[in-house]
């Protein structure tokens, strides 16, 4: 505290992500990361935009890249907007389009980082509990709002949504804007960028940080009506004129244009995931079901603390939430390698005796 903050800042209670551990050799299960590196054509890009000409600035409008990513989804350029990670890109969603009289919308057990936003840009917001087994009913949401957020898969739940449901919200809610963030949804949940065309009031936001194996580099997008993706335009010109920088950009492209490498790890991580859950039912765990590459599993005794507790002193991190109460008893442990879930399955046998 000081007196020299802004008022602001006083009342922030800022996201904490999750360690990020200094130490070597360690089962690392609780960021979400692809255990997989990015695609060869990534680093070959990377490479060879280590040059002089990072002495000038990229171009300020990235427009290589959103061609790129316009291309994979058979958008146009001016539907999309690139930003540093998809974190950065929500900030300016949050600020642009979700700020309004009413309340903005999102689930109680759903992405930390919503009402971290809300708070730094003073927005009102209401939660609305997720049904008992952890699903989000929409006609929940079918109330006056000054938008919607939630992402599909949800997290840390990883429970996927079905298509349907979202066009019905839609359908039900054309006044304000609806987000669906899609950081996990190359994992085997249905994307709601096909029904861009039709609603202009949809926003989808995705992330290079999973399924392209890119957390370190940080690229995120928005996908949306062109009067969308301008609100956010004019938010990041009176913020920062360079979120991609030009290694990003380069392999972000490269990313972007590797479709059979994409599809190979996503293959690989969805049959790793199911592998898992069968073995962690078989230790008397209750695993809710994924679209991610994550899973949110509980055991029927022990309790979701004492379990990451006991799992960090044999070097495997998973991630854990205190709150709220409902969550506690669970750990959310990402999808690693066949050989990463071996050693969980193993220590966990030990552990539980
Ligand atoms: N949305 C959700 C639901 C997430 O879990 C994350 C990762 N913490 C993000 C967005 C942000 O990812 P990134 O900033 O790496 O693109």
């Amino acid at each position: 505290m000081s007196q020299f903050w802004s008022d602001i800042i006083h009342k922030l209670t800022p996201y904490v992500p999750g360690e990020q551990p200094k130490l070597d050799n360690l089962v690392k299960l609780n960021t979400n990361e692809n255990p997989y590196g990015p695609s060869p054509r990534v680093i070959a890009a990377l490479k060879q935009e280590v040059a002089d000409t990072l002495r000038l600035y990229p171009d300020p409008n990235s427009e290589a890249l959103k061609a790129a990513i316009a291309h994979t989804h058979q958008l146009k350029p001016n539907q999309v907007f690139v930003g540093n990670g998809s974190d950065e890109v929500l900030a300016h969603v949050f600020q642009a389009l979700l700020k309004h009289d009413l309340p903005l919308l999102f689930p109680d057990i759903s992405y930390s980082f919503y009402p971290v936003y809300c708070r730094l840009y003073a927005i009102d917001f209401k939660t609305i509990a997720l049904a008992n087994d952890f699903t989000i009913n929409i006609s929940d949401y079918e109330q006056p709002n000054g938008g919607i957020i939630f992402p599909n898969p949800n997290a840390p739940t990883g429970i996927p949504l079905a298509l349907e449901r979202i066009e019905q919200l839609l359908k039900n809610n054309t006044q304000t804007v609806v987000v669906i963030d899609e950081a996990y949804v190359d994992f085997g949940t249905q994307s709601a960028v096909g029904l861009i065309n039709q609603y202009p009031n949809l926003l989808v936001t995705h992330t290079l940080s999973k399924a392209r194996s890119l957390a370190g580099l940080r690229v995120g997008y928005a996908l949306g009506s062109p009067d969308l993706i301008e609100a956010l335009t004019r938010v990041k010109d009176s913020f920062n004129s360079y979120p991609i920088d030009r290694l990003a950009s380069a392999g972000a492209i490269a990313a972007m244009q590797d479709d059979d490498y994409f599809n190979k790890i996503c293959g690989l991580v969805i049959s790793t995931r199911t592998k898992l859950i069968s073995d962690l039912e078989q230790l008397d765990f209750e695993v809710l079901p994924s679209g991610a590459n994550f899973i949110f599993a509980k055991h029927q005794i022990k309790d979701g603390a004492e379990l990451t507790a006991e799992l960090r002193t044999r070097s495997i991190i998973v991630r854990h939430f205190k709150a709220p109460n409902r969550i506690s008893p669970y750990l959310r442990i990402t999808i690693g390698t066949d050989m990463q879930s071996e050693l969980l399955i193993r220590a966990l046998t030990e552990i539980l005796g």
